[in-house]
């Protein structure tokens, strides 16, 4: 009973991730899974590592996955931190950073998980809206007319518009605030973003996380990572190491690697889905919709005469499932995540039906 939960847990708003449902032949463009399955080569390392091994623990600091991350973005393993999903590593980098006199600054806009960390942690955040054309004004983050940043959240490409920042940008924002943690997640940035993990050996406040679970088609697995100076990963591990020593397990670990290491199909993969997404954005403007300039796996779209929430149920009572979000400014677009070809196709024709019917 709830007369148990300690007070703060009586107010919390948790996170509602997007659905799941256990239904065969549904089309399921709701939560920005990739289109095409994982590398093979990460399938056979999950394969390998489903042995008798497992009644040990795995390696509490994930030492081949880092090492592996590490040589593909040209840094060392002390610049690499592994955990349980992004969202786990976001959570632990909030704990570490952002408990600050100073408030964290984030867009009005973006991932929604970031408010909820800020109220499980009572971290002071202030909200700042994005433009008329829903971008990112880099100047709102440089102290003119807003707090001075105790840190900064930035998703690029942002999520939900799929709208990406330069990495001039980015630099503008970590050169104008050297005392604060920037925190760059990028999600979607293979799906046609800049990295900022070129930035690292320059500035020793950014911090670029990543997931398996978009662009490297392993949102099952559950495995996320943060690169930066050494000297913030090691705040994480002491985080980390006094939540939990084994956030990944041994088939986790093993096929993240495996799929780190697999570039070839990672590259051709996400390439497809930029294919599929240009075609898909040129459709939905023949049927009217506008759509907001993508570099992720998604588009996020809104019709002139068709209101989001009622082309949402459109779409589901035809086995079709995309997101819609009932939030100020954006309730009438819907999020759109890039399916395979047919998928894609099959959504259109829906669509079709319901703008010109
Ligand atoms: C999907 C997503 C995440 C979470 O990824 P997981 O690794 O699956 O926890 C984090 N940030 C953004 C912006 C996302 O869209």
């Amino acid at each position: 009973m709830s007369q148990f939960w300690s007070p703060s847990v009586r107010d919390l708003e948790p996170y509602v991730p997007g659905e799941q449902p256990q239904i065969d032949q549904l089309i399921k463009l709701n939560t920005n899974e990739h289109a095409i399955g994982p590398s093979p080569r990460a399938l056979e390392a999950i394969r390998q590592a489903t042995s008798e091994r497992l009644r040990l623990y795995p390696d509490p600091s994930g030492v081949r996955l880092k090492e592996a991350v590490a040589k593909r973005y040209g840094l060392v393993r002390e610049q690499v931190f592994v955990g349980n999903g992004s969202d786990d590593v976001l959570h632990l980098a909030f704990f570490t950073f952002f408990r600050q006199a100073r408030p964290l600054l984030f867009s009005d806009l973006t991932y929604g998980f970031y408010p909820v960390f800020c109220q499980l942690h009572g971290i002071a955040h202030h909200v700042v809206p994005v433009d008329a054309s829903f971008r990112i004004r880099v100047e709102d983050y440089l102290g003119q007319g807003h707090p001075q940043a105790g840190g900064i959240i930035i998703a690029n490409p942002n999520a939900p518009t799929g709208i990406a920042l330069p990495l001039q940008d980015i630099e503008r924002v970590l050169v104008g605030n050297p005392e604060a943690v920037v925190l760059i997640d990028e999600a979607y940035v293979d799906f046609g973003g800049q990295s900022a993990a070129t930035l690292i050996e320059r500035y020793p406040n950014l911090l670029v996380v990543h997931t398996l679970s978009k662009s490297r088609a392993l949102a099952g697995l559950r495995v996320g990572y943060a690169m930066g100076n050494a000297k913030l990963i090691e705040g994480l591990e002491r985080v980390k190491n006094s939540v939990n020593s084994y956030p990944l397990d041994q088939l986790a670990l093993a096929g993240a690697t495996a799929a780190i290491e697999d570039d070839a199909y990672f590259e051709a993969a996400c390439q497809q889905v930029i294919q599929t997404r240009q075609w898909l954005s040129t459709e939905l403007e023949s049927l009217g919709f506008e759509v907001l300039p993508s570099s992720a796996n998604f588009v996020f779209a809104r019709h002139p005469e068709h209101d989001g929430a009622a082309l949402a149920q459109w779409l589901r009572e035809r086995a079709i499932l995309v997101r819609h979000f009932s939030y100020h400014r954006i309730d009438q677009f819907i999020r759109i995540t890039v399916g395979t070809s047919d998928q894609c196709e099959s959504l259109i024709q829906a669509l079709k039906a319901c703008v010109n019917p």
